[in-house]
Formats: C-alpha cells, structure tokens, sequence
C-alpha cells in the first residue's frame, strides 16, 4: 500500500522529491518525461485551451503528506503560490493521522441545470404544465446526452420554483425550471448546459413563455462533500500551550468566526487555502468550487464559518467541514493539462465523489492549521520564516544567495523586501 507518510521530504531536494515520486507511481516512460519536464503544459495545448495564447503561467507544485482518510493513505498534489499552506495542512494531517485520520462522506453527485421562463400569462399554471410533462421533459433532456446515461448518471429528477412572488418584488416574476443531473464523474457544466439548452424549446412549448438562460448553477448543494476528525487534547499541546487551551483557542476562533462576517471571511479564506491548491492541481474549476463553497456559508442568510469546531464528552477537538465540491475526474482540463494527470494519478483517485472527500479533508485540515497558529504563537512566526525565502527572490537574490539572504532575515526577524535588498546589496559587493 502506497504510504502518505515520507519522513525528511522537505528536506529533500527537488531531483531527490521526483526520482521518489516516480519510484512510487507507476508513470510511463512518456508520462515521466511530460510530467517532469520544465514545461509540462506545451505551448501547443496551451493553445488549444484558451485564447489569444502567449504563455503558459506556473505556480509550484508541492505534496500534502500525511493524509489518512477513510483508513487510506493519500498523497496529495497542491498547486499554489502561498508559502507554508503545503507545511501546515501536512503537519495537521500528521496530528490527525495519529487520531485515526479523517473520515469523510459524500452525497450523490447531483448537479442542478437552470432554464429560467419570463412572460408567462399565468405562472402557476405554467408551473403545473410543466410537472405534468416532467417525465417527457426528462427523457428529452437524457437523449441530448445519451453517453452520460448510459453511464449511469443523466436526469434524476425535475422542479419548479416561482421567484418574485411577492406583491411588492422589484423584479417580475419568472419560473425557474430546475433539472436535477446526475454527471457521474464528471463536473459537468458541458453536459449540463447541453441539456437545458436541448430541452429549452420544449419548455417554451409547454408554458407558452419566452426562456432565456439555460445554464447550470454553481450553487451545487447536492454534490456535498464532508470531512470530519476528533482529536484527542494531548495531540495539539504546542510550546507552551496545553492540549486544552490550544482546544479551547480553536473552539474560540470558530464561535468568533461563526458570528462576525468579517473573520469568517479571512477564517474561510484559509479553508480555501487548502481546497483551491488541490483543485487547480487536478484540473477542475476553482471558480466554480470558490462561488459554491462561499454561497454555502451563507446558506443560514448571514455570511458564517465553513467548518464547526467543538469538544466532545471525553474533551477531544472535534472538526467538521461540509461544502458543495462540484469537481471531475474527467472532463474540463483533467484530462489536457499533463500535471493534472499526474496529479490525479498520484492521488490515486478512483472516482469525483472520492475526490470531493479528500478536498473537504485538506480544507478542514488547513482550517486547523490556521486556527492552531493563530491561538499560540501567531501566524507570523511560522508563516514568515517560510516567506522569507520569497522576499529574498523578490529582492534580486538567485542560488546560494536565496537561503544566505532567507537566513539572515529571519535572524534578524525583518522578513521584508527593504531589508532583503540591503543584504542582496551587501553579499554582492
Ligand atoms: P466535459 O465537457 O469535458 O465532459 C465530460 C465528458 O467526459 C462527458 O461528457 C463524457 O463524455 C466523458 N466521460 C468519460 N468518463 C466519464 C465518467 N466516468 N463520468 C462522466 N463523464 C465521463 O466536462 P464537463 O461537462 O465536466 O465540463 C467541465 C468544464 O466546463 C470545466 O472546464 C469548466 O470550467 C467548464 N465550464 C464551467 C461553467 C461553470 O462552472 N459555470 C460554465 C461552462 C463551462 P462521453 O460520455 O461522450 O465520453
């Protein structure tokens, strides 16, 4: 069984992180040579993605280690430019791990496809005429994508909802359709937006009303991923910090978060730190994952913290992250961009659904991490002593100079460019 636990990694060079990489995966000889080559994604493919090309844009690509989930070891690609996201969600995975690890859930992976009907003479009419035609609306919808279906996903179901109700509504009222898809391992969005599109002149037909948009929602809480982990207090002792007030801190900082927009927004913007990382890596659309997972912290009608964190009778942390995770194994760029490939393949992912759980885990992990940080010594200390190597780089430092300059800064405890410039200036006289 592969093991997610590598002992002195970050203390590896990269030549050495690689030649192990490739030992515990079984890549081709081609996969090796495109995956660790210095440009992965060619210009070619680049491309053929987007337009108006003239570049490709990286960002480094680093491991999340010590992930047990569901008694499985993960080893999980994050792609970001922050320094000490990677460091912290592993350290905490390594806290976890030793309590067992996570255990995660997911629903079924239904995604919601919208075709909004303006003008109707009557709208609740119009809305039981469509109920009465909703198993000729659905087969039509499945026969748009026949492939999905014979899958085992396609239409599992059909609403209708009336918006603007209300007398006194600044907008008029519309009927919203809402086609309930199963897209399988897939995102979906294509599959989606080719099914609403097919069935749109149907629903005209039966409203006798105009459609305008036909398109999936982002809002997708019926492909929920959760991630939950107890923690026993003898684990999170840090420095001078006992188990219990390390415990206490974190249960402070959620309650602060859970009641005040402004720190649940930074709180869950760490949560993204780890979620957004392994989304880019796999290929999928953090966009999509970002509009969602923020909607869903509001889903109370007030803007509130993404994770819970409580104790439970024997006085363990208790940690819990559920969030709408609309992402693929397939489709999209997971199967163009090489390094999403390679990412895929080594975290050994069988399925979007599994996918979606170990997203939810690094987001609660890196959560943890944070609060942890900020509740004992701060999250200058850790943070800038991994930063410093960048504002090192971003004062002109190259080779050697990089950890003499990174070194001295972090003695010195003045993590700044100014700082870095003056040392830069110094070694190089
Ligand atoms: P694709 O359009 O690439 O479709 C995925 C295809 O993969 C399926 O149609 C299916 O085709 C094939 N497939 C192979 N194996 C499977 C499997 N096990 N399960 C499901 N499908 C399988 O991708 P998506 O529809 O997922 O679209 C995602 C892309 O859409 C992303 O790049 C996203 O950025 C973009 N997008 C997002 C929008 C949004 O979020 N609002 C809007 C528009 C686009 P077949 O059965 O024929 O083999």
């Amino acid at each position: 069984m592969k093991t997610s636990r590598i002992p002195g990694f970050y203390k590896m060079t990269v030549d050495q992180r690689q030649e192990l990489i490739k030992e515990m995966h079984p890549f081709s000889v081609q996969e090796k040579e495109a995956f660790f080559s210095n440009s992965p994604l060619t210009i070619d493919t680049a491309d053929n993605m987007i337009e108006n090309v003239i570049g490709t844009f990286q960002l480094p690509l680093g491991l999340g280690l010590n992930f047990l989930i569901n008694g499985k070891d993960y080893v999980i690609p994050m792609a970001i430019e922050e320094a000490s996201v990677v460091a912290s969600a592993s350290h905490i995975a390594r806290i976890v791990r030793q309590a067992g690890g996570f255990t995660t859930e997911a629903t079924e992976r239904v995604m919601i496809g919208q075709i909004q009907v303006v003008g109707c003479s009557d709208f609740h009419a119009a809305k039981e005429a469509i109920l009465i035609e909703k198993e000729n609306i659905i087969m039509a919808a499945n026969a748009a994508y026949p492939s999905i279906v014979a899958r085992g996903g396609g239409v599992v179901d059909l609403e209708v909802r009336i918006l603007n109700e209300a007398l006194d509504s600044k907008y008029g009222q519309m009927l919203i359709v809402h086609l309930y898809i199963n897209t399988v391992d897939a995102m979906g969005a294509n599959i989606i937006n080719t099914m609403v599109e097919s069935v749109a002149p149907l629903v005209e037909e039966i409203t006798e009303a105009k459609v305008y948009l036909r398109i999936l929602s982002n809002y997708a809480d019926r492909s929920l991923a959760r991630a939950h982990c107890v923690i026993p207090t003898e684990l999170l002792e840090t420095g001078d910090f006992s188990g219990e007030e390390v415990r206490d801190g974190v249960i402070h900082a959620f309650e602060f978060a859970d009641s005040d927009p402004y720190r649940a927004v930074t709180h869950n913007k760490g949560i993204m730190n780890g979620i957004d990382p392994v989304v880019i890596a796999t290929g999928n659309d953090w966009r999509a994952v970002e509009a969602g997972a923020h909607a869903y912290a509001a889903k109370s009608g007030a803007y509130r913290s993404m994770t819970i964190w409580s104790k439970d009778e024997a006085g363990n942390l208790v940690g819990e992250l559920e969030l709408p995770m609309a992402v693929g194994t397939v489709g999209g760029a997971t199967k163009v961009h090489p390094l999403a490939k390679m990412a895929l393949n080594i975290l050994d992912i069988k399925s979007a659904r599994e996918l979606a759980q170990v997203i939810v885990a690094v987001g609660l992990a890196q959560n943890l991490g944070a609060l942890k940080a900020l509740v004992t010594d701060g999250i200058q200390k850790g943070h800038m002593a991994l930063h410093s190597r960048s504002v090192a780089i971003a004062a002109g430092a190259t080779g050697e100079m990089v950890d003499i300059v990174a070194k001295e800064l972090v003695e010195t405890k003045q993590i700044r460019v100014g700082k870095a410039i003056e040392l830069v200036e110094k070694y190089t006289k």
